[in-house]
């Protein structure tokens, strides 16, 4: 397997690491003091108590100093990440230097080459390796090494005193195949300890970046619709993941033999330019869509590479091609690159199928919304066609049978006026219908609605209230606007508003009983608008209240009767308002009366302009 880069530690890792060591160094100070005293006074080893107890006095007094500092990086304000990071490494590296004179002088004091102390190095570059970056990680066991030779070797020649601990020989420090024993047996430990940490450590870490690169690959494949941005975004991953060189992603277009460029990430443009490539000619490619992984080890040697020339001139040393498979069979392939030969290990391949399946479920669900918005916008084109197409004969009809009501045509006998109004009323229902269709389709549409812009929404009440005072006094019922003196400004189209208020206030008529009243009321309210159309008519069934804003939901209690309606209204109320940001809600009690809410927000350079009148007044 090749070994990939450690990742650079975070600031938290090293602040966490440090604070590892410190507390670990507390435990050592403490040790040698208490080591020193249990050795000399209960087993009367003749260890040389003050500079032991110097030893361990001076490493409680650094790794003070170290927690001290170390408190003050992870609080200090103004310092950016990386030189956060660099001032961490600066203090970790000091730490490692003064615990290694630390462990040479305590090997020393205690005997040594013969010292049972050597093991200490092995656990602190065991703990070093594993807590912290390192980027050559053997230099530390050639220090050690080079630091137990020196102290072996100044002992022997007698220019240090050697410390007689262990009951050995005192001159087994001076006897150069005793000491080439000891000094032989550490090396080899210290440099077995250290690979086997940096292994693990290593792969563990890389195991880490993979798992955080796939939880970010799968959140970007189910939060965005965005296909390009989810694609670019896994291609990104994956290389970020296996520090590779370069990824990309082909995806099958629809004829499935050929596929084309969907997404890049370090590659050239020359090498990228090849616009839709034939699978027929692509052995890699073909391979990767029946479904198994291809691994090149070494893309200059392996003949399944076409273009070895221009792989070479792009840096590419061996490559990795995985499919992405989707549910009803294979999307494209995912191809990974790296600068070096043989890169590609099974667990970099089983990323590389975890990435490409996140990738499929991003394109079938972006292709599922991309059908849907299809069938969406053919749904509506239809209803466009076709409700234009009825609109004319319908109103060419409705105005001759008027012409005919009339008595235009010549006088008309009672059976036949009643038969014509029939006709009319029929035709009229029809027309309503058509509009409301239309009206249904445009608020589905973006493309059939203007922008909303800033609008009087009381310019549009006081229209709608206009447009429907002839239906209520036809009826006897009392309709009455009560609203601020000043516009009232919000961001909307008029059309929209006179659709919405049209609809409300014309229910609130077209339902209450003669006699009846219907208050609209519009106050501001913090930032927004609350428009409400009270009436005492007959009102809505409580069951019914949910499904009212559904498209041709009608009540039940309007279903029975002689009032005719499409059941659309409500439904384009309620697009419009959402539309607009606002909200539209329904309170109602069966034969007592009914009230619609729209709540809109103000324009927002008219959050603090509009003033509310006082209770009572009437526009
Ligand atoms: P319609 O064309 O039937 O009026 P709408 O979508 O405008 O369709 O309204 C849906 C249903 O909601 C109506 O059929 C009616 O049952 C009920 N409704 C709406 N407004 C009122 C109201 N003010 N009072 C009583 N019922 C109402």
């Amino acid at each position: 397997m090749t070994q990939t880069k450690p990742e650079p530690l975070a600031p938290e890792d090293f602040a966490a690491a440090v604070n590892r060591l410190v507390l670990t160094r507390w435990g050592a100070a403490a040790l040698v003091a208490g080591l020193t005293f249990l050795c000399v006074h209960a087993l009367a080893i003749p260890l040389p108590t003050g500079p032991l107890l110097g030893l361990a006095a001076g490493l409680a007094a650094y790794n003070a100093v170290f927690t001290l500092l170390n408190g003050w990086l992870e609080r200090a304000p103004g310092l950016e990440r990386d030189q956060r990071v660099r001032w961490y490494r600066r203090l970790v590296l000091l730490q490692v230097l003064l615990d290694w004179v630390a462990i040479t002088a305590f090997v020393h004091f205690t005997g040594g080459v013969t010292s049972p102390a050597i093991t200490l190095f092995l656990i602190h570059m065991v703990i070093v390796t594993a807590l912290l970056e390192t980027r050559s990680p053997y230099v530390y066991p050639a220090l050690a090494t080079a630091s137990l030779c020196l102290v072996a070797a100044l002992e022997g020649s007698g220019i240090i005193q050697h410390h007689d601990v262990l009951p050995w020989g005192a001159e087994l420090h001076r006897d150069l195949r005793f000491v080439t024993a000891p000094l032989a047996f550490f090396t080899i430990a210290a440099f077995a300890s250290v690979h086997m940490t940096n292994l693990v450590v290593v792969r563990l870490r890389e195991r880490d970046r993979q798992v955080s690169a796939l939880l970010l690959a799968s959140q970007a494949a189910s939060s965005s619709i965005e296909i390009d941005q989810v694609l670019d975004h896994l291609v990104e991953s994956v290389v970020r993941a296996l520090s590779a060189k370069a990824a990309y992603l082909r995806l099958l277009v629809e004829t499935g033999d050929h596929v084309d460029l969907a997404a890049s990430i370090g590659l050239s443009a020359r090498y990228l330019d090849h616009g839709i490539t034939d699978v027929a000619q692509s052995q890699i490619d073909r391979e990767a869509l029946s479904g198994a992984p291809v691994v090149i080890a070494d893309s200059q040697t392996d003949p399944r590479v076409a273009r070895k020339q221009e792989a070479i001139a792009e840096g590419i040393a061996s490559l990795l091609a995985v499919p992405v498979l989707g549910r009803r069979g294979p999307l494209g392939v995912l191809h990974v690159y790296a600068d070096k030969p043989s890169f590609f290990s099974p667990a970099h391949v089983t990323f590389a199928l975890s990435v490409a399946a996140q990738g499929a479920a991003a394109i079938e669900n972006a292709l599922i919304h991309e059908h849907l918005q299809r069938a969406e916008r053919a749904r509506g084109q239809f209803v466009r066609t076709v409700t234009h197409e009825l609109r004319s004969p319908i109103a060419g009809t409705l105005s001759l049978a008027h012409a005919m009501r009339d008595g235009l045509v010549g006088e008309l006998q009672p059976e036949q006026k009643s038969m014509l109004a029939r006709m009319s009323a029929r035709l009229s229902a029809l027309a309503e219908l058509v509009n409301d269709l239309l009206a249904l389709a445009a608020s589905q549409s973006a493309e059939l609605q203007e922008s909303p812009r800033q609008v009087d929404l009381l310019s549009s009440l006081r229209y709608v209230i206009e447009q429907q005072a002839a239906e209520s006094q036809a009826k006897d019922v009392a309709l009455h606007l009560e609203a601020p003196a000043t516009p009232i400004i919000v961001e909307a189209t008029d059309q929209g508003l006179a659709r919405v208020f049209g609809n409300v206030v014309g229910n609130a008529v077209k339902y209450t009983r003669r006699g009846g009243r219907v208050e609209v009321r519009a106050v501001v309210e913090g930032t927004s608008v609350v428009v409400t159309v009270v009436d005492t008519g007959i009102g809505i069934p409580e069951k019914d209240l949910p499904r009212l804003f559904e498209d041709f939901f009608r009540a039940s209690n309007t279903r029975s009767s002689e009032i005719t309606g499409t059941g659309l209204g409500l439904a384009i109320v309620k697009r419009v308002v959402t539309s607009f940001r606002g909200i539209v809600t329904v309170r109602s009690t069966i034969d007592r009366g009914t009230t619609f809410t729209v709540t809109l927000p103000l324009a927002a350079a008219h959050r603090s302009a509009s003033g509310v009148l006082p209770d009572g007044a009437t526009a």
